[in-house]
């Protein structure tokens, strides 16, 4: 069963877009779509544009799931699934 979050607890919580997992999105990677339709990993969580999020557990399949094709319905270049792999994860 999922645990039940608060109000408050919610408004920072983010869905993986692999797993689906509700988080915190402070530990998450948010990958971004900006206007342009140029995708980019967004490691400060500011860029504007679309946003996905993914976790530290699934940084490793992200680009087997094709979660980030599915949330911006385009092809993602092998790059930015790279970069997710490679990113430094603050514990
Ligand atoms: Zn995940």
């Amino acid at each position: 069963m999922p645990k039940v979050v608060s109000r408050s607890e919610r408004k920072f919580l983010r869905m993986c877009a692999v797993c689906r997992e509700m988080k915190d999105k402070s530990g998450l990677l948010r990958i971004v779509l900006n206007k342009d339709g140029e995708v980019s990993v967004d490691s400060k969580g500011k860029a504007a544009g679309r946003g996905a999020y993914i976790c530290p557990s699934c940084a490793a399949r992200a680009a087997k799931s094709k979660a980030l094709e599915r949330s911006f319905k385009r092809t993602i270049p092998a790059e930015i699934y790279r970069r997710v792999e490679e990113f430094k994860w603050m514990e």
